[in-house]
Formats: structure tokens, sequence, C-alpha cells
């Protein structure tokens, strides 16, 4: 789909990249994005994600702002204090980037709310973000991702610390999903309301998964009729960032990165194994 002369000027600097150009550009346009959480994490990565041209973004979240999410959560003013989330940011979003189709969903992502969320038959979705604050959600959204074999890049950040991963066992069939890092039997007592955190630390990550979602939705041949463009690029390869797991240290100021192998007796990839 060519680009329009306005969408060409916009895109521009993105576009100057060889692993962007005009066919890049056009195929972040025809992508489809669901985002799980609009918190810290899902106010950022949506609005990096909206801004870049990515055509299509779904919200889902039912929780009410807050005055102790103002330091974080960036998309949120004072004046928005008690609103949803998902409506709140779509509202501000489709102000700000009218290219952009955003669809919200106001309520919690579960497991009976599932099918009507993932299965859009006008618009798949082509990858989710997990932005979610707690152990259960990021469980539930992992076992989603894997059920409908959607690609997940999944974040979070508590403390001084962050993690990124992001998942497909289509193209990457060895490495793991989060239940294979963390069963659903582990105790994980902390979630993110109960941890401190600095507003920028939240960004940090933030900034990663919309740049990891950005590297794939380029590279990941999600949209079959579209030649894959990662031939023409050396330096992006989705199979390098899937199933790699990042460690961000805030206090340090190191990364670490690891390969997550895939757990043989994981009950939630194994199941939904092809
Ligand atoms: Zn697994």
């Amino acid at each position: 789909m060519a680009l329009t002369d306005q969408a060409f000027m916009q895109y521009s600097r993105q576009i100057l990249l060889p692993e962007v150009g005009e066919h890049g550009q056009s195929r972040l346009s025809q992508s489809h994005v669901l985002i799980v959480g609009v918190g810290g994490l899902g106010n950022l990565a949506a609005q990096y994600l909206a801004a870049a041209g990515v055509g299509r973004i779904s919200l889902i979240d039912g929780d009410r702002i807050e005055r102790s999410n103002l330091p974080r959560q960036l998309l949120f003013t004072s004046d928005d204090l008690g609103g949803n989330k998902a409506d709140v940011a779509a509202q501000k979003l489709m102000r700000a980037y009218r290219d952009c189709h955003i669809h919200c969903y106001q309520h919690y992502l579960t497991a009976d709310s599932a099918a009507t969320v993932f299965n859009n038959r006008y618009h798949a979705i082509d990858l989710v973000l997990d932005c979610s604050d707690n152990f259960a959600a990021r469980q539930l959204v992992n076992q989603l991702a894997i059920e409908h074999k959607v690609t997940l890049v999944s974040a979070s950040a508590a403390h001084f610390q962050g993690q990124l991963l992001s998942v497909n066992q289509q193209i990457s069939p060895d490495t793991g999903c989060y239940h294979c890092l963390y069963p659903s039997d582990m105790s994980v007592s902390q979630t993110c309301q109960t941890v401190g955190v600095l507003g920028p630390m939240v960004g940090s990550l933030a900034s990663m998964q919309a740049l990891m979602s950005l590297n794939l939705l380029l590279t990941h041949d999600a949209t079959a009729e579209l030649p894959p463009i990662a031939v023409q690029s050396r330096c992006m390869d989705s199979r390098q960032l899937l199933g790699q797991l990042y460690r961000f240290d805030g206090a340090k100021f190191t990364w670490r990165q690891a390969t997550l192998a895939r757990d043989p007796d994981c009950t939630v990839c194994r199941v939904h194994e092809r």
C-alpha cells in the first residue's frame, strides 16, 4: 500500500532507515497491536507505537486513574482522575495520532473476555504487549498469546529492576515462554502496586518494549501477503530477539541478556505445541 505524501513527510526519519523504508512504514500502518494494561508501560508503549505509524492499536484495562499513577502514566493528568485508563488513553492518542485506529476495552482481560479480544476477524492481532502489573495477569496474557499464536512482548519494571522478553514459538520453537520462566505454582507475592519505582525506570522499559515491538513488526512476516523485508536488513532479525530475556538494573545501569530455554514440562506451551 503506497504511503500518502503526508505520511511520507511525517515518517521521513524512520523511512530513511534502510531497515524501515517505505515498505516497512506501510507494513507498520497495516499492523494491529494489542496492549494489555494501560499503566506506566502501556501509556508510553502505546504512544510510541501510535507515533511511529502503527495503524491499529487495541487497549484493554479495567483500572481507573489514581493520583499516585501520575508520575509514571504520562498521558494522564489530574483532570483525568477516576477515568478508565484505556478510555482516557484512547481519547488522547486519537487526538494526537489521527492515522491510528484506536479501540479500547474498558475491562480487564480475563479468560472469559479473551475470545472477544483475540478473535477479531476483521483485524487479526499481529503482536500483543503485556503491560500488566501483576503475576496472574502476566500468566494469562502469556497463555492467550501462545494459544492464539500471537507474538508476545512482555515487559515489567519494579524497584530498580526491569525485564523484557519476547515469545513466538512458531518462529523460535526451542525458546521458552513466560510460564517456562515463572511456573504458575511459583510464589510471586509482589505486584507493581506494592513496590516503589521511579517514572523513568518504567519509561526505559516501555521504550525498549516499543522498540522491540517495532523490530518484530518490521521483520516478522505476520502479514503473509507482504514480502519479508528482513532479507534487506543485516541488523534486524526477529529470531535474534525472540526467546531472549533481557534484564535491566536501573541502579547499576547494566543490561543482562540470556536465551530463555523452553521447559519441556511447561503446562502452557507444551499443551499448545503444534
Ligand atoms: Zn512454556
